[in-house]
């Protein structure tokens, strides 16, 4: 800015210079005009009574040097010229000053010579005889005039130029320096200039626009940082060019980074293949997803592009825990698998032996031995399906079984009362001790747990074992416990007997009429009442089962 006002003083101060200088001489060159116009009318008149007086003798002895004197006769024809032959010259009507003289009595013209370089000054005058007096004088012209002096001149502009840069820069300094100066971050504060106050007064409340502005994206920012730090799913922002421009904590956790990942490219935090081929895919336009191991867990990495006017101007990558979705999908295709397998073997048993009877090919003394077969496997194909059904219940909530309170000291006693042949078979003794305690629960389902305890306690017993039923309640909660002294179950096996259809074995189970489902129940609807399964076992000793219904 110091430059430019430098420079256009500069400018200024040359035109000026200029300008004066042109004017100056002009005025200067029609004052000195004038004069000499004055000084030849004088001369004229002096002349003009010489020749009234002494005619053509008043040019005898003449001899004037700074003009030149011509006595034009009333037809026009020079009568004398005091510089050439007054015959070789032409008729002089034609002049200016002879024309006005003619007309007033008096005329003055000037006229440039070919070159430029002189002007001749003509004043006229009419004498009574209608001849005409005309002097001129030669005067050198403005051009000559400017000529000579451009030295003066240019020395008088050199000297001007170096001051008017000295004051200019000055100047520029002064004028600049308080800009400099200026307090932009208080704007009304400033009183140098009045010029810019409307300007200051623009940048003020630009100034407090962007700071709410400011305050605005800063609170956004926080709010979206508090959000996506909680998020249990993680994500990941990153620009066009894959650089990390916000990662959330679970997604730092899985991708094993640290804090300062933001400004990193992405492949420097992971050098997953199947990752950078999503993100690739994404940074092309389409959303894409790979699912990996992480440890133990498993994750959904799903790549989105983030577009704005047709480009893509960076990719979301939002990192979901598909574990427990993915161990129930791989439960439900392993139970389907179980089902049909269960399914299986009981009708092929019936189907063989209902075959065999229809074409007489069963002894009649067999015929009892293969409808007794056939009742089992269907019996044991009813247990199933009724199982299969509760557990699809529980999975699903449960939602249209009622709670209420009940007591589930008398639920025992019914399951005991129901269970009281099987029991005689096994030659099992079965007892309940403890108290009537009443809690809020789905009342079926208390039993179902309780009957599928005891069922497993006589099933998996001993001749003249035994199995107690206790109901029991202290500070923590109300705790039903089921203590066998039957066969017992390895250590190893302990938490695999909920999974659905895991028997310790198979075919001893399966004999004793066991569909494998009976515990997935029991965990099932445990759960569903908030109550913890707690187990102790120990090889021909027995078991004990507790649920404890927390409070
Ligand atoms: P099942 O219908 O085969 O009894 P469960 O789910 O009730 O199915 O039990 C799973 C397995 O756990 C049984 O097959 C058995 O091997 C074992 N088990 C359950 N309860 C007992 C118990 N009280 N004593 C010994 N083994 C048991």
């Amino acid at each position: 800015m110091t430059k430019r006002i430098r420079h256009n003083m500069f400018a200024v101060a040359l035109l000026v210079i200029a300008v004066s200088a042109a004017l100056f001489l002009t005025v200067l060159y029609e004052y000195f005009s004038s004069v000499e116009f004055k000084r030849m009318r004088s001369l004229l008149d002096t002349a003009s009574q010489g020749i009234v007086h002494e005619g053509m003798e008043y040019f005898d002895g003449l001899d004037p040097k700074e003009y030149r004197i011509t006595w034009i006769g009333t037809d026009g024809a020079v009568l004398y010229d005091s510089v050439s032959d007054a015959l070789s010259m032409e008729n002089h009507f034609a002049r200016e000053e002879v024309k006005k003289a003619l007309a007033y009595g008096y005329g003055e013209s000037s006229r440039n010579s070919a070159t430029l370089t002189q002007r001749y000054l003509y004043s006229a005058k009419r004498l009574n005889d209608g001849t005409i007096v005309r002097i001129s004088v030669t005067q050198n012209s403005l051009i000559t005039l400017t000529f000579g002096m451009v030295q003066p001149v240019m020395i008088i502009l050199i000297v001007a130029l170096i001051i008017s840069a000295v004051l200019s820069g000055r100047l520029a300094k002064k004028i600049v320096n308080p800009l400099n100066e200026l307090d932009l971050d208080h704007p009304l504060e400033n009183e140098e200039y009045d010029e810019i106050a409307p300007l200051l007064r623009r940048i003020d409340s630009q100034q407090r626009e962007i700071g709410m502005q400011k305050e605005t994206l800063e609170k956004r920012k926080k709010e979206f940082e508090m959000v996506t730090a909680n998020m249990s799913d993680g994500l990941v922002l990153l620009n066009q060019n894959q650089v990390i421009l916000t990662i959330n904590n679970a997604a730092a956790r899985i991708l094993n980074a640290d804090k300062d990942a933001v400004g990193k490219n992405i492949d420097e935090v992971s050098r997953d293949v199947e990752l950078a081929k999503v993100l690739t895919k994404a940074a092309g336009g389409s959303s894409a997803y790979v699912t990996q191991d992480v440890d133990v867990r498993t994750f959904q990495f799903n790549a989105n592009p983030i577009v704005s006017e047709g480009t893509v101007i960076g990719i979301a990558l939002i990192i979901m825990d598909v574990t427990e979705r993915e161990k129930n999908e791989s439960m439900r295709r392993e139970f389907t698998a179980n089902v049909s397998h269960e399914l299986k073997t009981p009708l092929h048993t019936i189907l063989g032996s209902s075959e065999l009877l229809v074409n007489n090919m069963v002894k009649p003394e067999d015929v009892p031995e293969f409808s007794k077969r056939i009742y089992k496997e269907s019996k044991r194909m009813v247990n199933l399906v009724e199982d299969i059904i509760k557990l699809s219940r529980l999975d699903e909530g449960m939602v249209d079984m009622k709670w209420e309170d009940a007591d589930i000291y008398t639920l025992a006693s019914y399951a005991i009362d129901s269970l009281e042949s099987e029991a005689a078979k096994k030659n099992v003794k079965i007892t309940l001790s403890g108290d009537h305690v009443s809690i809020y629960c789905i009342p079926t389902l208390i039993s179902s747990i309780i009957y599928n305890l005891c069922d497993n306690g006589i099933k998996y017993n001993y001749d003249g074992g035994l199995v107690n039923v206790d109901i029991s309640k202290d500070n923590t909660g109300t705790c039903l416990t089921v203590t066998d002294t039957g066969i017992g179950i390895p250590a190893e096996y302990q938490e695999r007997i909920f999974e659905r259809f895991f028997r310790v074995d198979k075919s001893h189970s399966k004999e004793i009429g066991g569909t494998g489902l009976g515990l997935s129940i029991v965990k099932h609807a445990a759960k569903l009442h908030n109550a913890k399964v707690e187990i102790e076992s120990k090889v021909n000793k027995g078991t004990v089962i507790r649920i404890v219904f927390v409070n």
